[in-house]
This record gives structure tokens, C-alpha cells and sequence, in this order.
């Protein structure tokens, strides 16, 4: 219990050195985050329900543009349930939103953490039978039931109880717990015609079945579009609320969110030949204009992306590798005069979505909003 006070005041202390912020004059680059995108995003997704309730999925800091923040725009939005992955996650969001709304800890709890999941009022996402029986005992240990979700495997081999653990639970392993969901997730439900999903769907109605009656729950933002069957009784999005494309094969339904821009350092005129940046990976075909900016790896722009910044929806590729601090544009394209020291150019915004940028650097839109670094200055819009 008391190794379980202190972890407590060091993850807050953690979590107030990272939230230090950073003035807009001091910062090398600019993250703005639209909380009223993310609200209608949020409205456009209960719209697709109809009148099944959804959370709001916040975990890794709400896909890293801030779970405090993002949280209380969806609370005023009419959210009353949130998931996040990490206990620590969960009660530094409780201390962010208050005692009210209901949090879901997805990974479950590692053993021995169960006091401090009691203590912040959390809802741990049970995965597998030994969990459910350390959780059952916490609860007959407080001397009253404590909430639990129950998630079973229906077919993705990532996380939750298997079909014959389910079948294998004794008659009292539910004795110090109240079971208030009963999730599942899915593996491919952004391939709407995947057969895969259909086969989930029909491995979760049959678990479901041997567990104790509570709502259900299957959907992830993709999931959403997948139909009515799909639904039950929660929906569980996390990136179409943040402007991911959740019908990769379709337009996005969603708004954009982020919009990120870094300041030049430094403009300068190379000659035909000049070698640019490490090892010289980019060499001058001719004359050229080039402006170094106040972003590199270190801040979650991939080193192995080949992109562009923009400005004046004039694109401007990057030349050279990807510095930790700073990238090198090719400006020519632009009128010289027309970037300063201190100007603006688009990393992410309306000239280059966020899933635009993962495909140039070989990944998805998930994982560039989360490898967003502590550096930016971060602008909070139409909250
Ligand atoms: C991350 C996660 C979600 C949200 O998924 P999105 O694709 O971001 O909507 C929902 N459920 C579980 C179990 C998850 O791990």
C-alpha cells in the first residue's frame, strides 16, 4: 500500500516535468490540437451509432495529443466512459476529470497493482482467469465488489481470455466482482470485407454467453463502420476521433485534428555540387535555396521518411537525412525572401493529412500521432 502511495506522487511529478509548457516564442514547432474537431468527431461517431453509447479511447496520452485535455472535451461532449492502456494512465486521468467518469485500464493490471487500481477508481480490463482471481480477492479484501471488464478472445491472439479458459471459470470466480462490460476486439475491421470479422463476431456472441450477463462491447473506430451486428452495447473509438481515416478505403468521414508547423532556423543558397546534411546523402544538382528547420527524429518525425513540408501550398521537399533537431528543405520553389528566420512551414495540417504522412514513411497514422515529441509548443484551439 505505501510502495503504492509513492509511485503515485512520482508519476504526478512526472507528469507536471513533462506538461512544463513551452512558450510559442521558445519553441521550435507549433502542435495545434482542434478539441472542437475532436468534439464533432465524437458527435459524427454517436450520430453512426445511433443510440449506443460511446467512449473515448486515451490512451499513450490520448494518441498523444493529451489525455487531460482531450478527455475534458468529450466529457462535455456527454462521455462518461474512457479506456485507457496503463494503470498509471488511468489515475492521472482521474486526477485530470474528476471522480465521475467510469475508466477501463485495457492492459489489465499487473500483479500487486491492484490497491492502487482501487485507489484511483479504475476499471481494470480483465484478460485471463489468474487476473480475474486477483481482482476477485481485492474485492473481497475491501469488503464490497469491484468493477470489472471481462475481455475474451475472440480470434485476434493479442489479449483476453481464451474460449477454454472461459469454459474452465469455477462457479464462484466472480464472487468479489461486479461485471459491468464484456469486451472483445477486432483484428482486421478496417478491411470491412474481411471474412475475419464475421468470424469474430460469432466467437463473441458464443463467449459471451458463458460469462456473466453484462452490455458488450466489440467496436474500435473501425469497427463502427462495420454495421449494426457490430454494435452491441459500447463502442470503443480512439483514432477517428483524432482525424484517422477509420474507412481506409473510402474518404475520411472524420475531421483533421493537428496541425503542426516548425520554425526555419536558417535559409542559405548552395552551389551546384554542395554536399547537404550527414553523409552528404543529398548532393546539389545545380544552384539551390535551402531552409533548416526546428524539427528532426527527436520529435517523432521518422528518419526514414521521405516527405515534404509545405507552405503557400507549395510543397517543399526534404533534402539530406533527418537531423535529430532539424530537417533540411528544398526552397527554391518558393520567391526568395518569402521564408525567414522564425517563419512557419506545415509539417501536418491541411497540405499534408496525418495519414498522408504515414504513408511516406511507411507506417500508420496512429503511430506518428504518438511518436509527437515534448517539444512543440502545444496550442489548444475551440475548446
Ligand atoms: C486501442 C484500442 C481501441 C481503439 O482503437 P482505434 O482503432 O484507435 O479506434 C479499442 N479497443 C482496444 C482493446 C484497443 O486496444
Amino acid at each position: 500500500m505505501r510502495g503504492g502511495a509513492d509511485f503515485r506522487v512520482l508519476a504526478m511529478s512526472e507528469a507536471k516535468a513533462s506538461l512544463q509548457p513551452i512558450s510559442e516564442a521558445a519553441a521550435g514547432a507549433i502542435l495545434t490540437i482542434d478539441l472542437g474537431a475532436i468534439r464533432e468527431n465524437y458527435r459524427r461517431l454517436k450520430a453512426k451509432l445511433g443510440g449506443v453509447r460511446c467512449a473515448g479511447v486515451v490512451k499513450a496520452n490520448g494518441y498523444g495529443l493529451g489525455a487531460a485535455q482531450v478527455a475534458a472535451a468529450l466529457v462535455a461532449e456527454g462521455c462518461d466512459i474512457f479506456f485507457v492502456a496503463h494503470l498509471a494512465e488511468g489515475a492521472a486521468l482521474r486526477d485530470a476529470i474528476g471522480l465521475e467518469p467510469e475508466i477501463h485500464v485495457l492492459n489489465g493490471l499487473p500483479p500487486g497493482s491492484e490497491p492502487e487500481a482501487v485507489a484511483a477508481d479504475l476499471v481494470p480490463v480483465i484478460n485471463s482467469a489468474g487476473q480475474l482471481e486477483a481482482w476477485s480477492k481485492a474485492g473481497q479484501k475491501a469488503g464490497h465488489k469491484l468493477k470489472a471488464a471481462i475481455q475474451v478472445d475472440s480470434g485476434m491472439s493479442r489479449l483476453g481470455m481464451a474460449p477454454a479458459e472461459v469454459e474452465g471459470l469455477a462457479s464462484d470466480a466472480f464472487a468479489g466482482v461486479d461485471v459491468v462490460l464484456v469486451m472483445s476486439h477486432l483484428a482486421r475491421a478496417d478491411e470491412p470485407a474481411n471474412a475475419a470479422n464475421d468470424a469474430q463476431l460469432k466467437e463473441f456472441e458464443r463467449l459471451r454467453t458463458m460469462l456473466p450477463k453484462a452490455p458488450a462491447s466489440l467496436d474500435n473506430s473501425s469497427g463502427v463502420f462495420l454495421g449494426l451486428p457490430y454494435r452491441f452495447d459500447l463502442a470503443r473509438p480512439g483514432a477517428a476521433l483524432y482525424g484517422i481515416n477509420p474507412t481506409p478505403d473510402e474518404a475520411n468521414p472524420m475531421l483533421p485534428v493537428v496541425r503542426l508547423e516548425a520554425k526555419v532556423i536558417q535559409t542559405r543558397s548552395i552551389e551546384k555540387g554542395a554536399g547537404v546534411g550527414y553523409g552528404h546523402a543529398f548532393l546539389a544538382g545545380g544552384p539551390l535555396r535551402v531552409a533548416t528547420i526546428s524539427l528532426g527524429y527527436a520529435d517523432g518525425w521518422h528518419r526514414r521518411a521521405a516527405s515534404a513540408a509545405w507552405v503557400d501550398g507549395v510543397r517543399l521537399p526534404f533534402v539530406g537525412r533527418v537531423s535529430m533537431d532539424s530537417i533540411i528543405l528544398d526552397i527554391s520553389a518558393l520567391p526568395a525572401g518569402r521564408l525567414r528566420e522564425g517563419d512557419l512551414v506545415e509539417l501536418l495540417g491541411p497540405s499534408q493529412s496525418v495519414d498522408d504522412a504515414a504513408g511516406h514513411a511507411g507506417t500508420i497514422g496512429y503511430e506518428i500521432l504518438t511518436s509527437l515529441g515534448p517539444r512543440f509548443h502545444r496550442r489548444y484551439v475551440n475548446a
